[in-house]
């Protein structure tokens, strides 16, 4: 029976080479465009990500459809940078492990021209190249496309949003008009499709996932955070996930090597990848993001492009980009291969609109998400130590020094060894929560400001109120439409209330000048910076907690109590203990309860 390569045609060379990188099934770009490409009478507009396999849908054709004992140019690959360039070359080679004589040369730039002139001198039938460097060998005349038979332009759009808009027409116009065209682009702006109308006859289409879409192993999620909180979130965000392996897209070099420069300060495995490093520092950089030494790795948009890492869990946005349309390309570094991923972006609140453009984009849904606390982040981290304890291989060496441990450790008992190991794992992270506090945000799927006006009512949970009743309340005795009522948080002593702006103003008049259970209800308006807003309203909350305990007195009293809860070091003022003691002193109180506020 035929295995699932050869049912596309391929020869049996391209299919043992397949085989021994492991590929099991191809995969859906390979199924559509393998068996008419392998024919060799179309052009080609492929929209395919980078992730889908795109390399080998181009590749295998091409490496069956040439004459490799001929020594002349027969095809010419196309692509916007350096390291795209590279990995191409890879893949072929190792998809021509069994044809024999095939001769392919990568030409592009910050590398010597002149290793490239000989290289092809020598006769290489297939050219990878970036174009600014192959207009480069055209004009001093050490290449020669007149024997070119097929020409690949591989990630177009990238080349083009690269600036490559005019060397890619000298290339396509040096090329033999009756040679095919293939190109594979992630998104079809209108100059690719100019491309594609004007070099290439009669091109099959082929869409893998949609038109501009993401791909849909992608989970875009984003979080709503203050300017200044940003680099917070970020750290939270990669010590809630110590396993991350992860891009940080920032918008500017200066950002990025700050940002870089924190994290590595701040004792994380990150680097910086961007336009101000010679090729050789960020070969250094990439070379170590591969080996996984760097986790996180900062980078510009340009200079991330290409990537080609295939198990990146995270890309996180630290800024959205200029271009919304260069998200795609962003989120596209994760999900690679068949694998899933998550893109996360840290937005201000007034950048909410971006996101439903970028959701249009990409066609999919945005879920907007919390952070998490302080004490899940530290519960996470804790799991993940004690599991890594379990699977520690017990060295033989370590025998012979077990006496003396053993004996300095005699009066310790074994909770109390467990208790003094953990703290000193995690008491620097523990001592780094202790003083935090929570990161203020509105609520996952909560209001949105730019909907409606943001207003706070001194009516709560201890008014007997819900959302349900809130509503009724608002109704009834404010005399606003429900439909007005776009979002509603009820709190322990006041709510807040995202009310359509046709309507926030009646409801202030009317609310205001009533009385609920006896007192005077009383209404404001809150700005939408997210302040004071935060979940378990433990935080100082801007200026309205301070307003509300001034007029309630018995308020006062409560959010005192809830401040003292979330502030250990309030606690142990009033005599409670931490669970684990970081300065090695013995803990007393027990393990497990809530430090860090709810
Ligand atoms: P590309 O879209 O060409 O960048 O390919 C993404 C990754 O998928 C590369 O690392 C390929 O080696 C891998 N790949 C390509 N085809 C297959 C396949 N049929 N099965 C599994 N992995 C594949």
């Amino acid at each position: 029976m035929l295995n699932s390569f050869e049912t596309l045609g391929l020869p049996n060379a391209i299919v043992r080479a397949i085989a021994d990188l492991g590929f099991e099934t191809p995969t859906a770009i390979q199924v559509q465009a393998v068996p008419p490409l392998l024919e060799g009478k179309t052009d080609l507009v492929a929209l395919a990500q980078t992730g889908t396999g795109k390399t080998a849908a181009f590749g295998w054709p091409l490496l069956s459809l040439l004459d490799f004992n001929d020594r002349s140019t027969q095809a010419l690959i196309l692509c916007p940078t350096r390291e795209l360039c590279i990995q191409i070359t890879n893949d072929f080679a190792q998809f021509a492990k069994y044809t024999k004589d095939v001769r392919i040369t990568a030409v592009y730039g910050g590398a010597s021209i002149m290793n490239q002139i000989s290289e092809i001198r020598k006769g290489a039938q297939i050219i990878v190249a970036t174009p600014g460097r192959l207009v480069d060998l055209i004009n001093r005349g050490k290449v020669n496309l007149n024997t070119i038979k097929y020409v690949v332009l591989d990630e177009a759009d990238e080349m083009l949003n690269m600036g490559f808009k005019d060397d890619l027409d000298t290339i396509l116009s040096e090329t033999p008009n009756e040679k095919h065209t293939w190109l594979f682009s992630a998104t079809m702006p209108q100059e690719v499709a100019r491309i594609s109308r004007q070099y290439m006859n009669k091109p099959m289409e082929i869409t893998v996932g949609g038109r501009n879409e993401g791909n849909a192993d992608i989970e875009h999620v984003y979080y709503i955070v203050a300017p200044r909180d940003k680099y917070r979130a970020l750290k939270r965000i990669a010590d809630a996930h110590p396993d991350i392996y992860s891009i940080v897209f920032c918008r500017t070099r200066r950002e990025t090597q700050e940002i870089a420069d924190a994290l590595v300060k701040d004792g994380y495995p990150a680097d910086a990848l961007h336009g101000d490093l010679s090729q050789g520092q960020r070969d250094q950089v990439m070379g170590r993001f591969r080996k996984r030494i760097v986790q996180m790795l900062v980078a510009t948009d340009v200079a991330a492009r290409g990537i080609d890492v295939n198990d990146v869990t995270h890309v996180i946005n630290y800024s959205l980009p200029d271009e919304l349309e260069s998200y795609t390309h962003r989120s596209g570094r994760t999900a690679r291969a068949g694998k899933k991923g998550i893109s996360m972006s840290l937005i201000g609140r007034n950048e909410s609109s971006k996101i439903r453009t970028i959701e249009r984009l990409v066609k999919q849904p945005f879920t907007q998400a919390t952070l998490p606390t302080g004490d899940e982040v530290f519960t996470r981290k804790l799991t993940g130590m004690v599991e890594r304890l379990q699977q520690t291989e017990v060295s033989e060496e370590i025998a012979r020094f077990m006496p003396t441990i053993y004996d300095m450790m005699s009066d310790m008992d074994r909770e109390d060894i467990i208790q003094r190991l953990v703290s000193a794992e995690m008491g620097r992270l523990l001592d780094y929560y202790r003083n935090e506090k929570d990161i203020q945000m509105p609520e996952a799927g909560g209001s949105n400001p730019d909907r409606g006006k943001r207003l706070f009512i001194s009516l709560g949970k201890m008014d007997g109120l819900d959302k349900d009743s809130m509503k009724q309340l608002l109704v009834k005795q404010g005399g606003i439409p429900a439909s007005t009522v776009l979002w509603i948080g009820v709190k322990d002593s006041y709510s807040l209330l995202e009310i359509a702006h046709e309507a926030a103003d009646v409801l202030m008049q009317m609310m205001g000048q009533q009385r609920f259970n006896n007192r005077m209800i009383r209404m404001e308006e809150r700005s939408g910076s997210g302040h004071g807003v935060g979940h378990g309203g433990g935080g100082k909350a801007g200026g309205f907690r301070k307003s509300y305990s001034k007029d309630k007195p018995y308020a006062k009293e409560k959010s005192y109590s809830k401040d003292f809860k979330s502030d250990p070091k309030k606690a142990h003022r009033k005599g409670s203990k931490p669970a684990f003691s970081s300065n090695g002193s013995k803990p007393k109180a027990k393990a497990g309860k809530g430090w860090f506020g709810e």
